[in-house]
């Protein structure tokens, strides 16, 4: 099933709980908006290269747009038209005020330069600029794009419409970018497994975890499981995957990670390599997705042994994965509620910004922690009252919120 069909297969689900019948739902499916360009830049040895580049706007009835930009080669329209639906539901469950977007650029940034990277976000900016705005939609990062891509973005709109920090979150710390952003997405993760565990009489204190991916997300969720008192032990990213019963030395990993380097280089005592996926089918407690989406399919869903999936990518659970979850009694925290932490500190950072006005690391956390309970508690609510899975209660609350803003709006 392609991403963007999987996505509308989910809200579907929940639209038919709550009986807002074909009318409504087509309205919310569809995106509003859909931007496609095609980005020229000379390459360092002097060729010309051209990209393809897009930003999908899907709904905007709560406030402006905002989603992540994504430098991938598998990034296509189908791909970022999910991506931005996924966002509009994702900001409605955690009550910010934003709809939702997404952007990507298909590219393979680890043959681009630094500078060819430059050019790249810089003439994107100047094809789109017309289209998004502090008010309108605001960019941030995704798979492979960081803060110095932000900055390029601030600086690049700022010399077109002004100074204007607001345009873009995740930037860096002295280019107004907020405490605590960078590892927002992460952190809140781990305040949701947190609940969870609770929840079901468990705790996070020795619990078990694997997680997939160690990126921005993966490795600040690794970092925040393990200051929790969590054992993290199974990890991949795209080079390799380690495994270690007796929990994995996350600080060092950390470090490992922060100078580019994959753990399939790692060496330690008692830690043995093992193959990508089996990150996956590790018995543990916790099974952390945190790199691409269409990770759980069909085919390996059987296989899965944890006691529970929170979801810190994006889409990482393919329709017929979710079924067999369900019938196996795993429970899936879905990615709009379990990775709605970094959006939530960018609607910090933007919140900031307009105010002209900075708030402590320690402030940012706790605002953070008390969105993301908020949000799981009120979700758990239909979970329980309703009989529903996580994703469907999740959907339920997100499009409810849509739903009623659009109506008050009027069409
Ligand atoms: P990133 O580029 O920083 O990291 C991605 C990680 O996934 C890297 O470690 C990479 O090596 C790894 N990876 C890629 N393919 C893999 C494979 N086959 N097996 C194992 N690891 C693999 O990206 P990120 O920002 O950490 O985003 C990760 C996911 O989280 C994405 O789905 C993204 O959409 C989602 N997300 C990110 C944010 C954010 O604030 N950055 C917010 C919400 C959701």
């Amino acid at each position: 099933m392609k991403a963007f069909e999987a996505t509308n297969y989910y809200i579907r689900q929940a639209s038919k709980v709550m009986d807002l019948g074909e009318h409504a739902e087509k309205l919310l499916l569809m995106p509003e908006a859909e931007h496609n360009v095609s980005i020229p830049i000379e390459l360092d040895n002097g060729e010309i290269a051209v990209f393809n580049g897009y930003r999908i706007q899907h709904n905007s009835a709560r406030g402006p747009m905002k989603g992540g930009l994504r430098y991938h080669p598998t990034v296509d329209p189908d791909d970022v038209r999910s991506l931005a639906s996924l966002m509009t539901w994702k900001t409605a469950v955690v009550n910010i005020p934003y709809g939702g977007a997404k952007g990507g650029i298909t590219c393979d940034p680890k043959q681009l330069s630094q500078s060819e990277m430059e050019r790249l976000t810089r003439k994107f900016v100047q094809r789109i600029h017309r289209e998004i705005g502090p008010h309108r939609d605001i960019p941030a990062p995704d798979v492979n794009t960081n803060a110095q891509v932000m900055a390029w973005i601030m600086d690049e709109y700022s010399r077109i419409n002004g100074y204007t920090p607001a345009i873009v979150t995740g930037k860096p710390l002295d280019l107004q970018g907020s405490e605590g952003r960078e590892a927002a997405t992460g952190r809140g993760v781990f305040f949701v497994t947190e609940e969870f565990l609770r929840d079901i009489g468990s705790s996070i204190q020795g619990a078990t975890i694997a997680i997939q991916g160690f990126g921005n997300v993966g490795s600040y969720a690794a970092l925040t499981a393990h200051q929790m008192g969590a054992k993290v032990v199974a990890l991949s990213d795209a080079g390799g995957a380690i495994f270690c019963p007796g929990g994995l030395n996350i600080p060092e990993l950390w470090e490992y990670a922060q100078a580019r380097r994959s753990v399939a280089q790692y060496q330690a005592e008692g830690v043995s390599h093992i193959a990508l996926n089996e990150v996956l089918t590790q018995e543990v407690d916790v099974l952390i997705p945190a790199a691409l989406g269409g990770v759980f399919t069909r085919d390996n869903a059987h296989s899965i042994r944890a006691k529970v999936i929170i979801e810190a990518a994006n889409a990482p659970t393919e329709p017929e994965a979710d079924e067999v979850f369900a019938a196996r009694g795993i429970p899936v925290i879905p990615d709009i509620l379990a990775n709605a932490g970094g959006v939530t500190v960018s609607y910090f950072e933007w919140t900031q910004n307009i105010q002209a006005f900075r708030w402590t690391e320690a402030e940012v956390n706790q605002r953070l922690k008390q969105v993301m309970a908020d949000s799981y508690h009120v979700v758990k609510g239909l979970v329980k009252s309703k009989d529903l899975s996580w994703r469907t209660a999740a959907f339920v609350v997100a499009l409810g919120r849509v739903a009623r803003a659009t109506v008050l709006r009027g069409v």
